[in-house]
């Protein structure tokens, strides 16, 4: 079994492009761009909650820096740091699986790839395992320019935190307190595909391709709207990034700025499941965002530009905090059986 450093040096430590010290020392050097702030953020994932145990390892180094990345979209900011904290159960240099029988998930998340049908195994991490993960890791950088700047790499039950940085210039931060009444609410994408692509590899529906292909996608590998974070600096009033469901995450927004919402559904037509994935799916990582009204043509013109969808779905009101009027197509009101998903409830 190779040392914790021997695994930090072999597949952990690279060149930056951007930073002053790097991997190596007790604490890595950043010289934050003058007149911008530093946003920070930190995401956990944890096997048997957030992944399998038989999660492909590429795609979960991917979707451990994604999911970061994506906060940083959120608030309107440049990614630019990362530090990884791991927890390897061991590691053995052997590339061959070992089946566990016996592992447990715990009951009710549904959140992820974490409730699959499939026979539960539970692989030694093998060097193979952990290069296929750090080679997902690093493509996601790669893809919006992030150094790997620290971390740090103990035993435990397998889990991987990141804690990102980036840069916003000061006072443009997009937060979530400031939608106002009269503003139009906006979502990027396709929200809803990860949950359905769980829900077929759970065999609760059969997807056919190319829905297939566009729903597992979108649940192992999704992309974060940095581009978009950006282009909604000054124009977007609030946002958020959807993680734990579409409402639920609008929700967020409508308590921290005190104010309702109405939404149509009928720019997105879904039934049945597809529709509970729309609505309380999470985990696509979309923008939600609110923008004055005024601005509506600017916001179409920006989905041409960056080739992304940008879909229309409601209007904040002055109402009670919080309150959400969710219309059909047909005008009558929908009670959706749930928001979202909260890992306490
Ligand atoms: P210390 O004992 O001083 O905290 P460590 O031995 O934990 O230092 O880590 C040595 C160096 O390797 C530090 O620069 C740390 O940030 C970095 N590091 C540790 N684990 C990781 C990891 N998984 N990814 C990136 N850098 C890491
Ligand atoms: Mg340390």
């Amino acid at each position: 079994m190779p040392s914790e450093f021997e695994i930090i040096a072999r597949y952990f430590t690279r060149g930056t492009s951007h930073t002053v010290l790097g991997v190596g020392d007790d604490g890595a050097l950043i010289a934050p761009t003058p007149g911008q702030e530093l946003v920070i953020s930190t995401d956990l994932l944890v096997e048997g909650t957030h992944f399998l145990s038989d999660a492909d390892p590429e795609a979960l180094g991917w979707k451990t820096l994604a999911v970061n990345i994506s906060d940083m979209a959120a608030m309107g900011a440049q990614p630019r740091w990362a530090l990884l904290a791991i927890t390897l159960p061991g590691f053995s240099e052997a590339a061959a699986v070992h089946p566990t029988a016996g592992f447990a998930q715990p009951a009710g998340y549904a959140g992820a790839e974490q409730c699959s049908a499939k026979p539960l195994l539970r692989p030694t991490p093998t060097s193979d395992w952990i290069e296929a993960f750090a080679r997902g890791f690093f493509a996601c950088a790669d893809s919006h320019g992030v150094d790997l700047i620290g971390g740090d790499t103990t035993r435990g039950p397998r889990a991987f935190c990141v804690t990102i940085l980036g840069e916003v210039p000061a006072g443009k931060a997009l937060r979530r307190d400031g939608a106002q009444a009269g503003d139009s609410i906006w979502i990027s994408g396709k929200p809803g595909r990860a949950a359905l692509g769980l829900a077929h590899l759970q065999g609760r529906t059969k997807l056919a391709e190319p829905a297939l292909s566009e729903c597992l996608a979108a649940l192992h590998r999704p992309q974060p709207r940095v581009a978009l974070g950006l282009a909604l600096r000054g124009i977007a009033s609030a946002a958020i990034d959807i993680s734990d469901g579409l409402l639920a995450d609008l929700g967020h927004i409508l308590e921290q700025s005190g104010r309702a919402a109405r939404l149509q559904i009928r720019n997105l037509p879904a039934a049945g499941l597809a529709r509970d994935c729309l609505l309380a799916g999470g985990d696509d990582y979309e923008l939600l965002f609110t923008a004055a009204a005024a601005l509506d043509r600017d916001i179409m013109a920006l989905a041409a530009k960056l080739e992304l969808p940008l879909t229309r779905i409601g209007e904040i009101v002055a109402g009670p905090p919080g309150e959400l009027v969710l219309r059909d197509a047909d005008g009558s009101v929908i009670t959706p059986a749930r928001r979202g998903y909260d890992h306490f409830l």
